[in-house]
């Protein structure tokens, strides 16, 4: 899925993203591993799979709502969206902005930044409840289960 896929591996980057913003300070590669997963183990389908496996049914990418949310709960009205740190400009520090083109990346993942903001207050508006799962909290199952079991039961 293009989705999760990043920019090649040689226009990753050695700064963070806090520090991208403002000085361009080189840093170390520690955790650039981070990064990378194999296509069949996205967060996506991590989440999916869990959810599925806590017995709850769900709709897809239902288009008809703001922003195209990824799981859809229509008698709970709720939404899970799960958002890949890089793409969403996630502070974990977990991803960073590439070196090259450096302003058209910048510019670039604000604006989904921004877009995302709107689509949430637009689905809130609209009366649904969103959880934000973010690929750095997919890790530890348990946890997330947890954490989503709660949201879905939650009034
Ligand atoms: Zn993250």
């Amino acid at each position: 899925m293009a989705k999760w896929s990043k920019p090649a591996q040689k226009e990753m980057p050695s700064v963070r993203w806090n520090d991208a913003w403002t000085k361009s300070v080189p840093v170390q590669h520690r955790h650039r591993m981070a990064c990378i997963r194999s296509k069949d183990t996205t967060p996506e389908m991590k989440v999916r799979r869990l959810v599925h496996a806590l017995g709850y049914r769900y709709r897809l990418h239902v288009r008809t709502l703001p922003g195209t949310p990824d799981l859809v709960f229509p008698s709970r009205r709720k939404i899970i969206n799960v958002s890949g740190c890089f793409w969403h400009m996630h502070g974990c520090g977990g991803c960073r902005i590439p070196a090259t083109r450096r302003t058209y990346w910048k510019a670039k993942l604000t604006r989904n930044k921004e877009r995302d903001d709107c689509t949430r207050r637009a689905l809130r508006r609209l009366g649904w409840k969103v959880l934000t799962v973010w690929e750095c909290q997919t890790g530890d199952g348990q946890r997330l289960a947890d954490r989503m079991t709660r949201f879905l039961r939650g009034r």
